[in-house]
């Protein structure tokens, strides 16, 4: 049996997204002075980025796992689930 990568795995949900209602809100204030900048490396579809200076995420893509918001020490992230028929779709698993 063939195994799927995780890119296919990944490829394979399918998203409802909110335009113009982003469920993950990041206080850049708050991410000047982190050190570790954890969200970068925790999120399991590699959605936070950091551009000139500042951490961007692609929350349209959003898995749902909560994991950026576990991992933030300085409570930067807003993180709710998005509104009701929104987000993600799983196909696999
Ligand atoms: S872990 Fe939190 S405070 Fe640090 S860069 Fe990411 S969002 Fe900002
Ligand atoms: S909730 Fe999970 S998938 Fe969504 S942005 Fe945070 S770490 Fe990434």
């Amino acid at each position: 049996m063939n195994r799927l990568s995780l890119a296919d795995k990944l490829n394979l949900n399918k998203f409802e997204v909110d335009e113009g209602e982003p469920h993950i809100l990041i206080n850049n204030e708050l991410c000047k002075s982190c050190g570790p900048k954890s969200c970068l490396l925790v999120c399991p579809a590699g959605l936070y980025s950091e551009q000139n200076g500042e951490i961007i995420v692609e929350w349209a893509g959003c898995l749902e796992c909560g994991t950026c918001r576990a991992v933030c020490d300085k409570k930067a992230i807003d993180w709710k689930y998005p509104r009701g028929g929104f987000g993600i779709i799983f196909r696999q698993g």
